[in-house]
């Protein structure tokens, strides 16, 4: 067995806070709302909360429960082919939470929930509704997963009100089968995406690429060309980090000059926005960059 590669300093470096955080760290704590941002202590949380020069505070939030029905072997969120049913209070209370909250871009995202037969879509769509009945102006973004292909579910988010429409890819084509879910194909995830925009043209969709698993750089830039011809916006690229002993290996730690080369590429291929780098990922500073990607 290999030795586990050495953390490169580039991700050892000290996470500042924003202006923002300490505020809605603290409205946080009387709202019972539980955030991915803390819960998987992202590194990104002072720079996302605390907003950049639009101040525009994004978070992340998880619906659906901690249970997925699916395992990824990169993902450290635990498995179970039944898991607990939804509780149907979660859309309206989460909405009315996250209003209360000084945020201007929430991400809302969830496990995998093969066991239900939209996967979750109406749940999602509702509390998409009761968010922007209670808060017209916060941007939304729901990071969903692919419902198996199944166009009905695809619709039901696309025309929930929502602003971005998000689905990662993951990784290359022939890492697929070995990095995610033996239910999840790269050419599905791809169609779900191409899908979403027909559903509804005005919405910005958006994928995330990790690196570091193995790819090689025509992989990278294939899976670049896959996501621009499904007509995808926005794409996120990060390091893969391996999050216990029993998930896939990291095979390279990706420099930060690599990951500029990427977003120097994507640019070129015109995408909206681009954001790549070690500790980035797929809801990384959103709010900021839908900002910008606006005014541009
Ligand atoms: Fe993790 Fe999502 Fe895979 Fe479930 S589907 S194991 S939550 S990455
Ligand atoms: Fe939260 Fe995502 Fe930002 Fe991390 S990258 S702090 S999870 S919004």
């Amino acid at each position: 067995e290999s030795e586990r590669l050495r953390l490169p300093p580039w991700l050892k470096t000290e996470i500042p806070k924003g202006a923002n955080y300490s505020h809605l760290k603290e409205q946080l704590r009387s709202l019972k709302l539980s955030t991915v941002c803390e819960e998987a202590r992202c590194p990104n949380i002072g720079e996302c909360w605390g907003g950049g020069e639009h101040r525009t505070a994004t978070a992340t939030i998880m619906l659906m429960g901690d249970t997925c029905t699916r395992g990824c072997r990169f993902c450290s969120v635990k498995t179970s082919r039944a898991p607990p049913p939804l509780n149907p209070d979660e859309p309206l209370n989460t909405a009315t939470a996250i209003a209360s909250w000084a945020l201007d871009y929430v991400v809302l995202t969830s496990v995998d929930r093969d066991d239900l037969p939209d996967g979750g879509a109406n749940h999602f769509a509702s509390t998409v509704k009761e968010l922007k009945k209670l808060n017209g102006n916060i941007m939304v973004e729901c990071l969903v997963p692919d419902f198996s292909g199944k166009s009905e579910c695809v619709k039901i988010i696309a025309l929930s009100g929502l602003d971005v429409y998000a689905h990662n890819i993951e990784t290359v084509e022939s890492l697929t089968p070995f990095v995610r879910d033996r239910r999840a194909k790269y050419r599905q995830s791809l169609s779900t995406l191409e899908d979403a925009k027909k559903h509804n043209p005005e919405i910005i969709t958006k994928s995330s690429i990790m690196l570091g698993l193995g790819e090689t750089d025509a992989e990278v830039e294939q899976t670049l060309k896959d996501l621009k011809n499904a007509g995808v916006d926005c794409v996120t690229l990060g390091q893969y980090m391996q999050p216990t002993k029993r998930h896939l290996k990291v095979v390279e730690y990706v420099t930060p000059t690599k990951f500029k080369h990427w977003e120097n590429v994507g640019n070129e291929m015109g995408f909206l926005y681009i954001a790549s780098g070690p500790l980035v990922r797929s809801s990384y500073k959103a709010g900021e960059f839908f900002i910008s990607s606006i005014l541009k």
